[in-house]
């Protein structure tokens, strides 16, 4: 099968032949029909720090998918052939206290696929069957292809009770743009976005009705007599992974305010815990989605109206992946969909 493979340790991505792989007992075989390029597959593209300390070189990368399943292992009960899906990508062990405790997403044995775990930027993943997540027919397969980092969205913006809140969302990267959407499809009263890069703005307004600020030419208070928003927000997302914006975040915050934070710092970044804790803030870390509730909730909001579609600015079929990246490391695009049928 055709396979995109981090082959050397050096930046790039390489078109490779590897075997279909064989399947155990109670995994699933997947035909894969769309892929997502997240950020991560950027990362392991560009091998950064990270990457180099993380990826093994000759694994098959990708993990945001939607195919359909070709073949059931012996002990696979309640999935048929033919069935079209997406699939959590975290693969978890059973034995952590928090896994016995259905908490599956804070189990610390966590591995990824296609990042320690052969992945889905293939023409078939292995996958438990546990970890597949059957598409309705109102999800597409390019809708489903991008559930993963939908996901992150959704787990974002359901941290926190957003009815009727004005919600701070700083970073209009794809993932900032889908929380913004969610925001205001779960009942938000106002939900700006910030960025430093006016083409993500503009998308952030034709995806989603929210009030976009270019904070290298706006104030972010300049906004507040238009919204009629008196203190500050009440509930804020970091989904940029930058210093400045998580600062100028707890800045426009409410007392008692909460935020929470997807957004990965490059390393050690310097925060005033003193503003933090004289404002009463409470910060969320929130890692990948929460397994399946994050799943169960997205997919329903979308087969209620939730539309994030317009987030995926470039399709294209997999033998132009290099085009898909240099759209994706041109900070220019939304998503980027691969074409794999
Ligand atoms: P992205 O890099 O595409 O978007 C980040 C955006 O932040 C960019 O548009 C950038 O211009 C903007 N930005 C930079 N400086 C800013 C500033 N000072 N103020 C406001 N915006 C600023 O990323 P993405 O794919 O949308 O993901 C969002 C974040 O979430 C990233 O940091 C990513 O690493 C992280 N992430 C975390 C998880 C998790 O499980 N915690 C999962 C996926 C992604
Ligand atoms: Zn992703």
């Amino acid at each position: 099968m055709k396979a995109l493979v981090k082959s050397k340790a050096e930046p790039g991505l390489w078109m490779e032949t590897r075997p279909v792989p064989e399947i155990g007992p109670e995994d699933v075989l997947i035909r894969i029909r769309k892929t997502g390029i997240c950020g991560t597959d950027v990362h392991i593209w560009n091998w950064d720090d990270w990457a180099r300390a993380t990826v093994p070189v000759g694994l098959i990368t990708g993990h945001e998918f939607a195919g359909e399943i070709v073949a059931l292992g012996r002990d696979v009960r309640d999935l048929g052939i033919g069935q079209r899906c997406s699939g959590e990508g975290h693969l978890i062990g059973k034995t952590s206290r928090q896994s016995r405790a259905g908490k599956f997403h804070l189990d610390p044995a966590t591995r990824g696929i296609g990042v320690n775990e052969p992945g889905a930027f293939a023409e078939y993943l292995r996958l438990p069957a546990f970890n597949v997540v059957p598409l309705p027919d109102a999800v597409d397969d390019e809708i489903g292809a991008i559930l993963d980092p939908l996901g992150n969205a959704v787990h974002t913006a359901l941290s926190f009770d957003l009815v009727g809140e004005d919600v701070l969302i700083t970073g209009a990267g794809p993932i900032g743009i889908m929380a913004a959407a969610v925001a205001r499809h779960v009942g938000a009263r106002h939900v700006v976005i910030t960025d430093v890069n006016q083409a993500r703005l503009d998308l952030a307004a034709k995806v989603a009705d929210v009030v976009p600020v270019n904070v290298t030419q706006q104030d972010l208070r300049d906004v507040f007599p238009r919204l009629k928003i008196s203190q500050g927000f009440d509930v804020g997302m970091e989904m940029s992974g930058n210093q400045q914006a998580l600062d100028q975040m707890v800045e426009a915050m409410v007392m008692g305010g909460r935020i929470a934070m997807l957004g990965i710092p490059p390393g050690k970044s310097p925060v005033d815990w003193s503003r933090i804790v004289f404002k009463a803030i409470t910060i969320k870390g929130v890692y990948g989605r929460e397994i399946f509730e994050t799943w169960y909730k997205m997919i329903a909001m979308l087969e209620n109206g939730l539309d994030v579609r317009g987030v995926i600015t470039h399709r294209m079929g997999v033998d132009d992946y290099e085009a898909g990246f240099s759209a994706m490391r041109s900070g220019q695009s939304g998503k980027v969909v691969l074409d794999w049928s």
